[in-house]
């Protein structure tokens, strides 16, 4: 085994690595001995080394490196200040890692009182600029005693050879990321990801290898293997595609659990699937956790937010460690909450995704205003968008919008270059059949999923395109104007896009009797998902009062000021020939919903002309189906 102890001049290389050596009985090595004279001299002089100067003496130890680990192993002080210098010195993998870390004070202190050295103490500044922090390996803070430090060091070996404290099976983009955060937070974890002859071989354990820096992280090719290294009650988490994936390999996983063994799947799953699961699983004694995770790859890597469902006696056995990878909300507080029975933790992720489609698109739908009907280019959009972050518009969602903006490719942009049909996974199909199935209006939501699936007739799309000559006409108004009246209208489709999501989440719940918290669901979405936004931060607030977001009194005294906003520049995109489905839906959905007498009276005449569906009448407190025959009054 080899220790690779790094640190700056002063943060105790040397004393934690002679004392660990005291311990281990493995041979320790400074790093400061092997450097060629030239170095030595230039060092005395305290003139500081260059990129140059350093190769020879880093290359020498990367040899050493490999020779020690032949003969037992060996414990080695180096600076390493640079991730390059680093790479360089891994040349076997499974190398420990221990980086001293220390306030400036104390390190200039304990260079002052350092004697027969050649270090100049006025390297300390360029030794802290030049440290680059790694993100992997073992971190100590050296304001405590050498004894302190070198314990920690053993008992983090000591855990090493220990099971694992989790496992995760599925080492596609999430399963890798969710693996190397748990890592990085002090959790053992094992992966294991599946097999298939010629095709994917040695995943897991080459991912594992190939993450050396990460001591707790072990990878397993046998699923025996794997099981074997996980403690008990065995806490696995699947990353892997929903549907069939997750049945079959429930089924493989049945014969090799015990009773008690927590099973999680992190996929997004339909819930509906997941409640079934739920079930079949409880009567296995498996403990069964549907578990939303939002964020992405960068979520998932640096603090995803979570939403586990299930028993919450199964969820408290997992929550520590959820806890550790989970982003946080502005109080510090994890983005995780226990979300409810059975699938709601897949529910709400469901429609997380969903909401997450209809703000796309309004935002496409807004770019595309901007672009082709104020005539503004990429750069000049991104600039708008983050003005509006400070205006009290702030999203992920927009802030990535103006980065991809202002993404160039040779004269033009690359957004430009990307063909326009957009994909889809399923989410935000299922919110829209779940919000049928529960009659709740849904339209700004459901028609972005319509919009995607428009997208996805390119090759129609272009035929009628030309057949009715189409093209968007530039808006002939003021720009400044336009700007401000666009800005109302997305921040009250944005508005309504949350309304229809958060409903959707009120009436299932109810039927299920899951009493989901909004306001606990708004929290652990500030942080870490893809529709975080100062939106999301006032609803947490918001649902403390009222479970209805048109109801709240400043979220009416904006729709009020801002409908005309919206209606306006719905009805300017669409003279001029621009689609613009979530926003004109958002504009008949409020229109819809704040009308007293609507139209509906006519639908019930015509339903009950037609097919004596039978009608109730206004002035009837008794609420009688009536009927009327409609065709004697013709006659
Ligand atoms: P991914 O990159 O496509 O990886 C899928 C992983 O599952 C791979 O390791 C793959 O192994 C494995 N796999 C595929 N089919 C399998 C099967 N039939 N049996 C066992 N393993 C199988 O997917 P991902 O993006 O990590 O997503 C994993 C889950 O998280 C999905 O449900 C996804 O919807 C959800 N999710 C994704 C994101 C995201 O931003 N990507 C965010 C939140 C949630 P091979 O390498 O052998 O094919």
């Amino acid at each position: 085994m080899i220790f690779i102890i790094t640190g700056v001049s002063g943060s105790g290389k040397s004393t934690i690595g002679s004392l660990l050596s005291k311990k281990t009985n493995l041979p320790f090595f400074d790093a400061d001995d092997f450097h060629p004279k030239a170095n030595v001299e230039k060092m005395t002089q305290g003139i500081p080394l260059d990129d140059h100067d350093r190769m020879p003496w880093l290359n020498t130890l990367s040899d050493k490196i490999a020779e020690w680990e032949n003969s037992g192993g060996a414990i080695l002080a180096c600076s390493a200040l640079k991730e390059s210098y680093r790479q360089i010195l891994q040349s076997i993998p499974g190398i420990v890692w221990v980086h001293l870390k220390g306030e400036k004070p104390l390190l200039e202190e304990r260079l002052q009182n350092r004697k027969n050295h050649y270090m100049n103490p006025g390297l300390l500044t360029s030794q802290l600029e030049t440290w680059e922090d790694p993100d992997y390996g073992f971190h100590l803070d050296v304001s405590n005693t050498p004894e302190e430090l070198v314990n920690e060091i053993l008992n983090h070996m000591e855990s090493l050879n220990a099971p694992s404290h989790f496992g995760i099976i599925g080492m596609g983009v999430m399963g890798k990321s969710l693996a190397l955060n748990m890592a990085e937070k002090g959790v053992p974890v094992a992966v294991y990801n599946r097999y298939v002859s010629g095709k994917e071989e040695k995943i897991a354990s080459g991912f594992a290898e190939a993450n050396s820096g990460f001591p707790l992280l072990k990878g397993f090719d046998d699923i025996n293997d794997f099981l074997s290294n996980l403690e008990s009650p065995r806490k696995i988490l699947l990353m892997i595609p929903a549907g069939t994936a997750i049945d079959t390999q429930i089924e493989q996983l049945l014969p090799l659990l015990n009773q008690g063994d927590i099973l999680i799947d992190g996929g997004n799953s339909f819930f509906e699937d997941s409640n079934r699961r739920s079930e079949y699983l409880e009567k296995k004694g498996i403990n069964f956790i549907p578990m939303g995770v939002s964020g992405g790859e960068e979520g998932a890597r640096k603090g995803p937010s979570i939403m586990p469902g299930g028993e919450i006696k199964s969820y408290e056995l997992i929550s520590p460690y959820l806890k550790k990878i989970a982003a946080k909300d502005k109080l510090g507080k994890a983005c995780l909450t226990y979300v409810g029975p059975q699938g709601s933790g897949h529910f709400i992720k469901m429609v997380h995704n969903s909401i997450e489609y209809g703000e796309m698109q309004a935002i496409a739908e807004t770019v595309h205003l901007m672009r082709y009907g104020l005539k503004l280019n990429p750069l000049e959009i991104a600039k708008v968008l983050r003005e509006w972050q400070h205006e009290g518009l702030k999203s992920y969602l927009l802030e990535i919008t103006a980065d991809i903006l202002e993404v160039k490719e040779n004269n033009g942009f690359l957004v430009d270059m990307i063909l326009d049909e957009a994909a889809q996974k399923g989410t935000g199909g299922w919110s829209l059949k779940t919000a049928i199935q529960n009659h709740v209006p849904y339209s700004a939501l459901s028609e972005a999923v319509t919009a995607r699936q428009l997208s996805a007739k390119k090759k129609e799309r272009s035929e009628l395109a030309k057949l009715y000559n189409h093209r968007f006409r530039a808006f002939a108004d003021d720009k400044v104007l336009i700007l401000e009246h666009l800005k109302n209208a997305y921040a009250l489709t944005r508005i309504i896009n949350h309304e229809n999501g958060f409903n959707l989440m009120k009436e299932v719940s109810d039927n299920f009797q899951w009493k989901l918290d909004f306001s606990e669901i708004a929290r652990i979405w500030t942080n870490g998902c893809i529709i975080r936004s100062t939106l999301m931060e006032e609803l947490v607030q918001l649902f403390q009062n009222t479970d209805q977001i048109l109801q709240d009194k400043n979220i009416i005294h904006r729709a009020k000021e801002w409908k005309s906003d919206l209606t306006y520049i719905v009805g300017l995109g669409l003279q001029h020939d621009f689609a613009l489905p979530v926003m004109s839906a958002a504009t008949n959905y409020l229109l819809g919903k704040i009308i007293d007498d609507s139209s509906a009276n006519i639908i019930q005449a015509q339903r009950d002309y037609f097919g004596a569906h039978t009608y109730i009448r206004k002035d009837d407190p008794d609420k009688k189906p009536r009927h009327t025959d409609w065709i004697t009054y013709k006659k």
